[in-house]
């Protein structure tokens, strides 16, 4: 058996947020928008139990 166990997480998958509902990390993005423009809101909703999350990232130029 020489299977590689790939149980180091997903970078990109862990960056998100948890659902504050049901802990759940699963989320589509519903809109994005940018506010005062060097930040972008992001409304997310769990792909679990469909609660809505809303994200603010900021641009780093
Ligand atoms: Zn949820």
């Amino acid at each position: 058996m020489n299977k590689t166990t790939t149980t180091k997480p997903d970078p990109q998958e862990r960056r998100g947020l948890a659902c504050p509902k049901c802990g759940s990390n699963h989320f589509f993005v519903v809109y994005t928008r940018r506010v005062l423009g060097s930040k972008i809101m992001r409304s997310r909703e769990c792909k679990h139990c469909g609660r809505r999350v809303i994200t603010y990232e900021t641009v780093a130029y």
